[in-house]
């Protein structure tokens, strides 16, 4: 539901993004394989584009330009993942992880809407820029494994409170560290993915 009561005069502008989330979260749903849960999410204009810890509240950005919907499916992509706040030996989830598959939700399924892409500068370091090179990263990472059920298998394990480290391990039979080597290595200049 979008309750727009603070900006009444946007009613056409909540119904149109509500139709634009009801189709987002099924598809984002069906590519992590996992059942549309029945709750009722509250959409609403505030300052700023997050959602809350219970999964439950989105504030959209009131001041977003009319085209940026993309962000709607960041926002989906976190209550998709909804991992737990520490994994089985007490740390938290890198904020890398998180950010960076949240934003890979957006380009893969939210830039039909927008002229948004993801970008990695060779300057740029997953575990400082945690939105757009990480999630260039975990594309990267998911085209070299040429597993089409890459990043769900990921999301189910991070969800089941295990280390990414240990993931790539299983994988690729390497650590994170020279994973991200062989990425810049890869795409040494800005770079642009088409998925
Ligand atoms: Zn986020």
């Amino acid at each position: 539901m979008f309750d727009y009561s603070m900006y009444q005069n946007h009613y056409e502008r909540a119904q149109k993004l509500v139709e634009y989330f009801d189709g987002h979260y099924q598809r984002v749903f069906a590519f992590f394989s996992k059942k549309v849960p029945n709750d009722r999410i509250r959409i609403f204009f505030g300052k700023g584009t997050w959602v809350n810890d219970e999964k439950t509240e989105i504030s959209y950005d009131i001041y977003n330009s009319l085209v940026d919907t993309g962000c709607l499916v960041h926002e989906i992509g976190h209550i998709v993942q909804n991992y737990p706040e520490k994994n089985t030996y007490g740390e938290d989830t890198p904020e890398w992880v998180k950010e960076g598959m949240a934003e890979h939700c957006r380009y893969r399924f939210g830039k039909d809407d927008s002229d948004w892409k993801i970008v990695c500068s060779q300057e740029g370091y997953y575990e400082t820029d945690i939105y757009y090179c990480a999630a260039a990263f975990i594309i990267w990472l998911e085209k070299k494994s040429q597993r089409r059920d890459f990043i769900p298998k990921l999301n189910n394990w991070i969800v089941s409170g295990e280390r990414i480290e240990d993931f790539l391990m299983c994988v690729f039979k390497q650590d994170v560290r020279p994973l991200w080597e062989d990425y810049k290595h890869d795409f040494p200049r800005e770079v642009i993915y088409p998925l």
